[in-house]
């Protein structure tokens, strides 16, 4: 799937529910960090990634999913480019952490 036909996925079912109203971009931050921290609890208590059960991939790949979603919404908003944004963002890392590239 492209990345548009993805917007246009994420769209849809928001339309449908009519939740465009509740996507500014103060919401959909707070909404980005919030399932963020659903990545994190899926590693609250355990001691390490490799402890990680089957279940808890599958969880851990939603909450990233619903994590994406979160900031595809923004990414739309701002009609930026994600891809040239993070060329470019590389590209300050680049220089803010110099190392030969291999
Ligand atoms: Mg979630």
């Amino acid at each position: 799937m492209e990345y548009t036909e993805v917007i246009e996925m994420i769209d849809k079912f928001r339309d449908a529910r009519g939740w465009e109203k509740y996507h500014n971009l103060k919401d959909l931050a707070i909404s980005v960090n919030l399932e963020a921290s659903e990545i994190l609890e899926i590693f609250q208590w355990k001691n390490e990634q490799g402890s990680l059960s089957e279940e808890d991939k599958i969880k851990l790949k939603e909450e990233i999913a619903d994590t994406l979603i979160y900031l595809f919404y923004m990414v739309d908003k701002l009609e930026m480019n994600p891809y040239e944004e993070i060329q470019k963002k590389v590209e300050i890392n680049k220089k803010r952490h110099w190392k030969q590239d291999k």
